[in-house]
């Protein structure tokens, strides 16, 4: 609208402007014309001495002049004689006469006659008495030429605005159409996740309140489930994160075919699916359960490989497990945590007994792996002693780990959590690089001591691992001989198959195996023999009552023998009092470590240890006591 004022506005002004300079023009051409007109005729005036022949002359111009408005008068004292014109000469005035200056000149002059401007030119004839006025109405605004301009300047006006008009509204449209569509793009950008299409969090949330706002007016309840692929972090790490993405693609088609033309599957985000079921109760909840389970069982096939995917699943009912969609969101969220526990593959429902406790869970589960990405965690360092030299040879790393939000968690607290989510893989490369790191420093204060690592059989799993571990020891200038690898007994005999090929490997790279915690794990000498095993350490729970419980000494005593008959080392951990160790030391025991010796503390602590310990490290006797015992 602003457009079309102001082109309104413009072309108007325009036509002023222009009508005004053509009016000029024209009437400077009047004047111009009107004076050689005069010039002529006053020139050409024969010598006329009665009064007719003067009219017949004048009649004989005023007829060859065709110039419709001129007047010509012929005036003898102060007498009108003669007018071509007698219409416009019933206007003249004798007061008009009298203004008329009578002068002889060759410009042209003006008279108003009944409001009209004249240009008028005069002659007098003096021989014969006569003043000739020639007379004719100046061009005035209504003057054709300016009328047509101004007619076709508006004319074009009005066509430029009705153009315009048009103009505007097909761009309008067409933008307003091109608006829209990108309006619905963004919105349902904003409702939907790029990779899957599906549904994101804000439209399940939005459908869940929806569900909600049914399940009173309707009095029937609704479902969510919560679904947690099982190692997917696993298969992204390995396979890539392309790989990672098609899996996921595949996946949420799986989960499309097992679901209803009214439920809703949207994705949260990673591997996290969730699935509405409007109008459903329990028995409906466990059958969606079951159909997605096993429709997920079928490998999925992802760039010509085979892969079986597990999930683990978690089923809130509205309103019985929580009264918002927040609650039973997270209610959700906490069963689903509840079926990994489980072992995956599985679902379960919410259970508030367990709440509290896998609240918990969650959040370390979440803030371990920020604490590893982001360099949060801490090791502390626990001497290990051999017994018959005296000195310190090797230090076992312990993680550390000091949460903002929960404050010091126990190992024992979070490395379980770690090795059923799979952060544990990346927990113990952190540990190791720490570790190698600190240790080349060691170095080079001279002291060459070994490290203990502890290993999650979860990282016997990833063929990848040795590869992995020995660019992070290559990289920090350690040697594989340096590394003690222990491996908890009772978690190496669960899955021994699969171990044990990672295991030969490392030990032909170089590292040293050594079973933790032994002798709780119940391990049948006959495959202990088949494993690459350098050093038995045994469980604490035996060495602690050793000097009290004579069952516990001979068990240690045992275990020592058999190390040693099987070409092992033995490291007696837990040793809290003196005398437990001089016990160990008469039964052979090889090394020892305990709290006796030193708590496990941080890097700082022991360089300082290792200055002033009466253990400390002896290089020379280092390099004849390695552990291997070659
Ligand atoms: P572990 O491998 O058996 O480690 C020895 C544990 O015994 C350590 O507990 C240590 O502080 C404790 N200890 C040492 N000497 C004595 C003693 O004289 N008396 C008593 N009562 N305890 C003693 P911590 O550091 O709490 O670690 C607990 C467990 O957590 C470890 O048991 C290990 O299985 C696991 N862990 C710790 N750090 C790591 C790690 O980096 N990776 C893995 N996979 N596991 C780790
Ligand atoms: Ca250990
Ligand atoms: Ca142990």
């Amino acid at each position: 609208m602003v457009t079309v004022g102001i082109t309104i506005l413009s072309m108007s002004v325009f036509g002023i402007i222009a009508s005004k300079i053509m009016l000029d023009s024209a009437r400077a051409e009047q004047r111009a014309h009107l004076t050689d007109l005069a010039n002529d005729i006053f020139l050409n005036i024969p010598k006329i001495y009665s009064k007719d022949s003067l009219k017949q002359y004048l009649n004989k111009i005023k007829n060859e002049l065709h110039r419709e408005k001129i007047t010509l008068v012929a005036i003898e004292n102060n007498q009108i004689i003669y007018t071509s014109n007698n219409d416009f000469i019933k206007s003249l005035s004798t007061a008009d006469l009298e203004i008329i200056d009578f002068s002889e000149t060759d410009e042209t002059r003006f008279i108003s006659i009944s409001g009209i401007r004249n240009l008028y030119l005069t002659k007098s004839i003096q021989e014969m008495g006569y003043r000739l006025l020639l007379l004719e109405p100046e061009i005035s605004i209504d003057h054709p030429i300016s009328t047509t301009l101004i007619k076709r300047l508006i004319t074009s006006g009005i066509i430029i605005i009705w153009v315009a008009i048009w103009i505007a509204l097909i761009f309008g449209s067409v933008i307003a159409k091109h608006l829209k569509e990108k309006n619905i793009a963004l919105k349902h950008q904003a409702m939907h996740d790029t990779l899957t299409n599906l549904p994101n969090r804000t439209l399940l949330m939005d459908r869940l309140k929806q569900a909600q706002l049914n399940a009173h007016r309707q009095l029937s309840p609704f479902v969510l489930i919560i679904l947690d692929l099982d190692s997917f972090k696993e298969i992204n790490d390995t396979m890539g994160h392309h790989y990672g993405d098609e899996l996921l693609i595949e996946v949420s088609k799986r989960l499309l075919e097992s679901i209803r033309e009214n439920d809703s599957l949207a994705r949260l985000g990673g591997d996290e699916f969730a699935i509405l079921l409007p109008n459903t109760d329990y028995k409906g909840a466990e059958i969606c359960a079951h159909r997605v389970l096993s429709i997920l069982e079928q490998p999925l096939e992802i760039n010509e490989t085979l892969i079986e995917v597990k999930a683990s699943l978690g089923i809130t009912l509205y309103p019985e497990h929580g009264d918002s969609t927040d609650m039973i969101m997270q209610h959700a969220d906490v069963a689903m945590y509840q079926a990994k526990q489980i072992g995956g593959g599985s679902y379960s429902f919410y259970d508030p007994a367990l709440d509290s406790n896998s609240v918990r869970r969650l959040k370390l589960m979440t803030n371990l792996r920020h604490a590893i990405e982001n360099n949060l965690l801490n090791v502390h360092y626990q001497p290990m002693i051999d017994q018959q030299q005296n000195c310190t040879i090797a230090v076992e790393v312990l993680a550390r780990w000091n949460d903002k939000e929960l404050g010091f968690i126990p190992p024992d607290e979070f490395i379980p959590i770690a090795e059923q989510t799979g952060t544990i893989r990346l927990l113990t490369l952190w540990v190791l690089n720490q570790a190698t790191l600190d240790a080349s420093h060691w170095k080079t204060l001279g002291h060459n001591i070994k490290i203990a690592v502890n290993i999650s059989t979860n990282c016997l799993q990833d063929a990848s691992f040795p590869d992995k571990i020995n660019q992070i020891i290559s990289k920090n200038n350690i040697l594989a001989s340096d590394i003690e690898l222990e491996i908890t007994e009772s978690a190496l005999m669960s899955d021994l198959s699969r171990a044990r090929q990672i295991l030969d490997q490392l030990h032909e790279l170089g590292f040293k195996i050594s079973i933790d915690d032994f002798g709780t794990g119940f391990s049948s000498l006959a495959y202990l023999k088949q494993l690459p095993v350098d050093v038995l350490k045994i469980d604490r729970s035996f060495v602690e009552d050793m000097k009290n419980n004579k069952s516990d000494a001979a068990i240690v005593n045992t275990i020592i023998q058999l190390a040693h008959s099987l070409n092992c080392k033995v490291v007696a951990e837990g040793i809290e009092d003196a005398e437990t160790y001089d016990l160990l030391k008469e039964l052979n025991n090889d090394i020892a470590q305990g709290y006796l010796i030193s708590r496990p503390i941080p890097a700082n602590d022991l360089e300082q240890w290792l200055e002033t310990s009466v253990w400390k490290p002896r290089q020379s006797v280092i390099e004849e006591t390695k552990l291997s015992g070659t």
